[in-house]
Formats: C-alpha cells, structure tokens, sequence
C-alpha cells in the first residue's frame, strides 16, 4: 500500500467497517478483495473500487485479495492478467501474497454443487436457453417452474456426472438452484449455477468442460478467502439474497468465514465510457490504436497519456463513496493531474505552429546562451539552456495582424517578451503569396533580460525557440473521446455514433528547447502555455513523440 494514499474522509462503507471491527467481528479483522475479471484491462472505474478495497484493507491493518473471477474462458486472456497485475501495481497497491483465482476453487465449487443437489437444492435441467427465458417470466409476469424440477438427486447426480465427463453439448443442461420461481427478485427464480463450455480454461487448461456462474463462484470464493466485507457497485444490489443463499445452503470447509455484501455506486463519468466490454469494441473496431490508447479511460491508457498514479490516487480520495448514482465530471480527473504535476514536471518549450521571427538588429551567426529555471518555484530541480539566435520560432497563434480586443501577445509595432530571454518588437512582416503571414522582422531589446523596458508595453510573454538550437518532436492532442457526456444514455443509439471524429490531432514537427533531446520514455513536462506532455513509447531514436496528458486549464467548460 502507497504510503501516500488518502482515503476518503467519511465514507458510509467504511462506517459499516469501524463499527464490526469495534464490535469484534471476525474477530475484529478487516479482509477485502478486489475481483476483476481478466476479460479486459482495468478501467478508472476500477481505480476506485481498488481505492476503497486496498484503502480499507490498509485502514484497518487487514488484508486485500486480488482476485482473478474467471468464470468466462471464452472472454478471458493471460494478458489480460498480466495488464491487471501491471495496473494495480503501478497505482500503488500491494497484494502481497494474496493472488487468487476463482478457479482455484473450482474442485471445491463442484463439491458445493453436489451437496446442493444432494439436499434437493439444485437440478439438471434441459430447458433451451430461449425455453427458460420464457418460463423464467419477468418483472411483471412471474416464472413458471421447469418442467426438469422434479428430478430425482440420483437423475440428477448421474446427469451432473455426464454433463462433468463431456457427454451433452454447449447449452444441452444447466444445473439450476432450486430456490423460487415466484420470487419477485429475477435473481432468484432458479438461477443457473453450471453451464456447459466445451472450451479450455487459462488456468485449468481442459480439466473441466462445465463452469460455474459468477453469482454462484462470487460469494463462495469470498468466504473461502474469509474476506469480511465484499465491496462491489450497486447492480448488485439485487444479487445479494442469493449471495447470501449459496452461502446459507452449502457447508463451508473450516477455515472460510461468512463474508457480507455491500454496495457503492459504481463511478460513470462524463464524456467517457467505464465498461471494458465497451471499450473492447473501440480496440477491436480500431477506433483507438489498442487498450493503452491515451484516449482510452483504461489505466494503462490514462498511465501512457502522462497521468500518475498520485493523481489517480488523489482523484479516487476526492470521489466520494456514494449509495446512490451520479455522474462525476471528467474536468475533476483532469484538475487532479494538473495539481499533481504542477508541482512535479520541468518546464519546458515547444512551439507546435511554428512562425519564424527574424531579430533585425541580432548579430548574424552569433548565439547566446540563457540558463532558465526548471521549475519556477522549485529550484531544486536545477537549471536548463535555452539558445537565443539570430532567428528563432514562435506560435503562429502568438501573432494576430490585426489584433482584436485585449490582445496580449505580438502584433505589428507590439513588444512581447520571449520567455526567459529578451524583449522583441514587430517591425514588419512578410507574406506569401496568398497573403499567409510567414516569417515576422523584429528587433531586440538588449537592455531586457530579466529586467522590464524602459519607456514602453509589453504585452506578454511568449514561448519560443531558436531556428539554429531546436529539437523536431511529433506531439499529439487530444480531446474528448465521446462527444457526448453521456454516450451510453440512449439505449437506442449505439454508443459508438458519439465517439468524438476530431479525438486527435497529430503535429508532425513542432519545434521543442534543445533540452527536450535527452527526454526518455515516459518523461513528463509542462510545455509552457501549451499545457502537460508526456514522452511516448512510439519514440524513436529519430524522433520523439509527446502526448499532451492535459491541457493548462479547463478548455473543455467553454467549448460546451
Ligand atoms: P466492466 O463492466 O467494466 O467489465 P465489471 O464490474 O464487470 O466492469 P469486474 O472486472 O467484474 O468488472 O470488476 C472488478 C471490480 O471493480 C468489481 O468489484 C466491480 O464492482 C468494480 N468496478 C467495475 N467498474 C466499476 C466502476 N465504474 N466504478 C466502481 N467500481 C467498479
Ligand atoms: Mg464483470
């Protein structure tokens, strides 16, 4: 566990937990779990139920499981495994020893099922799935009991066996809880517990031909682990009396413990989509390049775009623990990572528009080394150079011919500062033939550096770099994924109608400070006035690539 992991200041689960530890339940121990499915890589959704498992496992001095609920073969990869043990690591949260697998329990899973059938809890039954649909009924109607119920335990011990040995095809039987057809909660009316897959497992390789259903492995598992509080999101809700009634109707091998379930709801936010089978799609539609796409709200995606697990950390901290829905703005995740790397980033420049600007008055083939700070209110990150010369690059955007309003950047007969470096005044411009301004004629000031003019305004000051000392970068900016806030809100649209047609825009040569040469992978900088970059594993010898993780300030709250 991160040492530096705030969690939430109140939080109703964590309530529950103070009050049984200090009524010494479980002996007073704390064990939590947190239980992905490797069908997909984690998602910031994830972020915070890890937040709170970990963070309330660490609280209370006890213990939090990973768990691995892999029930679905066909869905489920070893690399997904290994993505979700490189996520949880990197956000900081140790499991220690404790790496589990549902299908570590599969032998003991199959012995809870006999016993079930053996007390006349459970049946084979052959209805075709679209068959018990229709007897199932729904929220209105209720169901009708299968016609299978009434098996004798020795029909159906012999038919278990079989469907176990391989003998009937995908979907042939099911075994089914025998609990209320009538019930008004679906989840009750005879779930299915076994189901045939002819399909080899990626733990258990071709052991078994028939796998346990989520709702049945869940609570199971959670009381072999003796986990106390079993912390999952609000649809679930309804799936807590037969959480409770698998634990109920079998006999627990010593050592397990009686876990309860609570709810919390889970995180949406807004312009995104938390689902990894959504965001499936998008990789395999090649909407995004791949999972770690820095436009995708995966962990790996979000660490690949500059994100840091602090900030990630910080936001889950900041996200309340709620019992009730809510959307939560996706400018609070980003305001989470400006804060965090405000203080921890160099600074540096990097021109994307570049506009040539020739100094009149600079001497030819003369340059002029200026040590800037690394950070301006953090000295001990040291010093970086910047070269002046006698033509350097600023942003196109930082020149208006014929300004507007309060313009606070260069125009004609207009002084900026160039940071770091001295004062320069437009003189004259020169333009193509279209009329395209292309290269700016100024003067410099030389009585400047680090002191203010004498006798005349400056607008501002603008980043820039020199024509003869710069670094070519390829940087990439990114926005929205979704033009929607909420893509997934109509079930009659399809999600993918929203995603955002102008999510990238690529820059091939923007201009960076010679610093920037040395960056490695991973590195992260402020561009100044450009907002927060990040080196990307695309990087070549040749050339680097920076993704922008964020802009400076909230651009998105004025773009509506
Ligand atoms: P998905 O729909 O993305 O597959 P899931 O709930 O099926 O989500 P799991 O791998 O089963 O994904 O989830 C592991 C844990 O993370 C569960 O305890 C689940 O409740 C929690 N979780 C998943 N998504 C969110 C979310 N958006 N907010 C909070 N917790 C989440
Ligand atoms: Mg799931």
């Amino acid at each position: 566990m991160a040492e530096k992991t705030v969690v939430q200041a109140s939080n109703f689960v964590r309530n529950i937990i103070a009050k049984d530890v200090r009524k010494g339940k479980s002996d007073g121990q704390v064990v939590t779990r947190f239980p992905p499915e490797p069908n997909g890589y984690l998602h910031v959704g994830h972020a915070t139920s890890m937040h709170l498992n970990f963070g309330m496992a660490h609280e209370f001095e006890g213990r939090c499981n990973l768990r691995f609920d892999d029930t679905n073969p066909e869905k489920e990869s070893d690399e997904y495994i290994q993505s979700i043990k490189r996520d949880v690591e990197w956000l900081g949260f140790d499991w220690g020893q404790e790496e589990f697998y549902a299908s570590n329990y599969f032998e003991q899973l199959h012995t809870f099922a006999l016993e079930l059938i053996n007390t006349g809890l459970a049946y084979v039954c052959d209805l075709s799935p679209d068959q018990a649909r229709e007897y199932r009924g729904n929220l209105t109607k209720v169901g009708r009991d299968s016609p299978y119920r009434e098996r004798s335990i020795e029909e159906n011990l012999d038919l278990f066996a079989r469907m176990r040995a391989g003998e009937f095809a995908d979907g042939e039987r099911v075994l089914r809880a025998k609990i209320d057809n009538q019930s008004p909660n679906m989840n009750m009316r005879d779930p299915i517990i076994y189901r045939i897959r002819h399909i080899d497992h990626h733990q258990t390789g071709n052991t078994w031909c028939i796998y346990p259903m989520y709702d049945f492995t869940h609570g199971l598992s959670d009381a072999l682990e003796q986990v106390t509080h079993s912390i999952c999101t609000l649809e679930f809700e309804d799936h807590r009396p037969l959480y409770d009634w698998f634990i109920d109707h079998v006999t627990l091998p010593s050592g397990s413990r009686r876990p309860r379930q609570y709810e919390f709801a889970r995180l949406e936010l807004n312009y995104t989509i938390t689902s990894k089978r959504k965001l499936k799609q998008l990789v395999d539609s090649h909407t995004v390049t791949a999972w770690d796409d820095p436009r995708m709200p995966t962990i790996s995606g979000m660490r690949r775009r500059g994100y840091t697990p602090e900030s990630l950390r910080n936001f889950c901290a900041a996200t309340p623990v709620a019992r009730s829905k809510g959307v939560t703005d996706f400018g609070r995740l980003e305001s989470s990572v400006r804060d965090d790397l405000d203080s921890t980033v160099s600074r540096a420049m990097c021109v994307l528009q570049p506009l040539k600007v020739t100094i009149s008055n600079w001497v030819q083939d003369t340059t002029e080394t200026l040590v800037v700070p690394k950070h301006p209110k953090d000295d001990a990150m040291g010093e970086r150079q910047l070269v002046m010369s006698k033509q350097v690059y600023i942003d196109q955007a930082d020149f208006a011919e014929h300004p507007e309003g309060k313009w606070k950047r260069l125009a004609p007969d207009q002084s900026v500062r160039l940071r770091g470096g001295y004062i320069i005044t437009c003189e004259g411009i020169i333009k193509d033939a279209d009329g395209k301004v292309t290269e700016l004629l100024c003067r410099y000031d030389e009585h400047t550096l680090g002191k203010k003019p004498e006798g005349y305004k400056v607008n501002g000051v603008v980043h820039w770099v020199s024509a003869s000392h710069h670094e070519l970068v390829n940087v990439r900016l990114y926005d929205r994924l979704f033009s929607h806030a909420n893509p997934d809100g109509n079930k009659d649209i399809d999600f993918m109608t929203y995603v955002n047609p102008d999510n990238l825009r690529f820059i091939e040569g923007a201009m960076a400070e010679p610093s920037l040469a040395l960056a490695t992978d991973g590195e992260r900088f402020q561009f100044e006035r450009e907002g927060y970059f990040c080196v990307d594993k695309d990087s070549t010898t040749d050339r680097l690539v920076f993704n922008r993780t964020v802009t400076l300030r909230d651009s998105w709250a004025k773009k509506g």
